[in-house]
């Protein structure tokens, strides 16, 4: 039997935004969307093109993705005309693939919030489809509050959503906005919907304000939706919006979903599931959430006894899905095969090749196992690993030593009787037979150490003339006087490869020192630049 297709929609960027303490960069957003297309995501909605600078620049980019990249924002408002809405306009005119639209979906917010009439609104919501239409664009509605005013309206509910199908809207999107809809609820209104708009039109945006984000997802699929609207890690105003990290594994392992629907995620991607969860994690510096579905670190741990022994025999005795197929890891206290098995899977991913049975791997897993527990992450720092993993196997020259460094940050009264405060930074290196020593000053300690170290490596200097700090993290780990710091570092250069490298230290400069180097060695390591 054909499989149906079912779409997936993120709203990462945009409603995920909402998330408390989320702010995200332009680098971020790109960086987000470059995960997501790499996923098989169909749709990516970027932001709100004209609400802010971020996102203004965002949409006038081109940007290099198979996603139907979505630009977000409000029909026309009320009592203008769609030619004379500067924000309608800033919409239409984004370089976006697609334009969702969010519009009033009950009577009531229509009348109190919008401050118009039921018959306007509509008008609204047909002249903000035909307008993105007549641009070229696919065309997506957000029915705010849907279900809400459907149990208040059902009658003007249904007419917002069949206005905008009427007038060609690919998508008319249900959003349960204030997250308190039960999953029976929305079967049976999503059900009443598809019997008016074909389910192939209709998609479900669930927030998690009773923990049923997911389920309420399944459930409008189950009654005919066929598109899931969500973040990754469920992040999103309040208490978030439906997971994708648990909606794409269950719609591609549970036969329920997965002998009916066809998504675009692979199994190939699938497994990478787990990673670009801990890296959003990570590019927000947040701890993961160890007890994350599918792919939080305990997902897969079982404690010894007679569960850990059970699974030593069979896996499938006390696992729901198989940890590999969603990239995660088994843990029952890791044995000694299990380790290297996921160090083997590492290095694969970077693309190193080595033989399984090298007795170095052994080797690389005692080491990565020692520095993970003093608060090394692996997983969020790529280049480091490859670094790593190739001193290690031994095959990274020694390029270039730095025998001595000096950060002197200084605060005293300038000219103007002003209180400032001065970094500067001398580095001396050796390079061959030659020493080198630059001085820099920075708008901060590590700045000034960055400029310094990489203002004069000799016959390196044009290897690394085009490297670009983008990201700098700092978290200060088990907190007290005792802590330490990890800092990640995220480079790119000229050919828009990014990479990201990591220190560890009591000492915040000696953190982000280690992570400096291992930055401008990858980049000479991946040039093959001559020892
Ligand atoms: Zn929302």
């Amino acid at each position: 039997m054909a499989r149906e297709r079912l779409y997936l929609f993120d709203t990462t960027l945009r409603d995920g935004a909402q998330t408390n303490g989320v702010d995200f960069t332009l680098a971020d957003k790109l960086a987000i969307a470059a995960m997501l297309d790499d996923l098989g995501i169909d749709y990516v909605e970027g932001g709100y093109p004209g609400a802010n600078p971020t996102d203004s620049e965002l949409f006038g980019k081109d940007r290099d993705l198979k996603t139907t990249f979505t630009a977000f924002g409000m029909t026309r408002r009320p009592g203008r005309s769609a030619s004379n809405d500067p924000g309608l306009a800033a919409l239409l005119d984004a370089t976006a693939d697609a334009i969702c639209f969010v519009a009033k979906a009950w009577d009531y917010h229509v009348k109190v919030a919008l401050e118009t009439t039921n018959e306007e609104n509509l008008a609204s919501i047909r002249d903000s489809v035909k307008a993105a239409k007549a641009k070229g664009r696919e065309v997506l509605l957000d029915c705010e509050h849907f279900f809400d005013g459907y149990k208040a309206n059902p009658t003007y509910a249904l007419a917002c959503a069949k206005a905008a199908y009427d007038e060609g809207a690919r998508w008319v999107v249900l959003c349960d906005t204030n997250g308190g809809t039960l999953p029976h609820e929305v079967e049976e209104i999503v059900g009443a919907v598809c019997k008016v708009i074909p389910g192939d039109h209709v998609g479900i945006h669930a927030h998690n304000d009773t923990e049923q984000a997911v389920a309420n997802s399944f459930a409008a699929v189950r009654a005919g939706a066929r598109q899931i609207q969500g973040t990754l890690n469920g992040l999103g105003e309040r208490c978030g919006n439906a997971n994708l990290v648990s909606l794409i594994p269950t719609l591609k392992l549970k036969p329920e979903f997965a002998e009916k629907f066809d998504i675009n995620v692979s199994d190939a991607a699938l497994k990478k599931l787990a990673h670009v969860s801990h890296a959003l994690d990570e590019r927000l510096n947040r701890a993961p959430h160890r007890h994350a579905p599918y792919v939080g670190d305990s997902a897969f741990a079982t404690k010894a006894g007679i569960h850990a022994s059970a699974i030593m025999k069979d896996p499938a005795t006390y696992e729901h899905v198989a940890p590999d197929t969603v990239g995660n890891r088994r843990k029952v206290l890791v044995s000694e095969q299990a380790g290297k098995s996921n160090v083997l899977a590492e290095l694969e991913r970077i693309g190193l090749k080595v033989d399984k049975d090298d007795p170095r791997i052994a080797r690389l897993l005692e080491i990565v196992k020692e520095r993970e527990a003093i608060g090394y992450a692996y997983e969020a720092a790529d280049a480091s690993f490859d670094l790593l993993a190739r001193r290690t196997l031994g095959t990274v020259p020694s390029y270039f030593d730095v025998t001595q460094f000096d950060v002197n940050v200084e605060q005293r009264n300038n000219a103007r009787g002003e209180k400032v405060t001065v970094t500067m930074a001398v580095v001396k290196v050796r390079v061959g037979d030659e020493n080198m020593i630059s001085a820099a000053e920075g708008n901060g300690p590590v700045n000034a150490l960055d400029l310094a170290l990489r203002k004069d490596l000799g016959k390196y200097q044009k290897f690394i003339d085009d490297l670009k700090l983008i990201d700098y993290r700092v978290r200060i780990l088990n907190g007290g006087t005792e802590a330490v710091t990890r800092v990640l570092i995220e480079s790119e250069d000229k050919t828009g490869e990014r990479w990201t490298t990591i220190g560890v230290s009591p000492n915040i400069i000696d953190a982000s020192f280690q992570a400096l180097m291992d930055s401008i060695i990858y980049k000479l390591v991946k040039l093959k630049a001559p020892a």
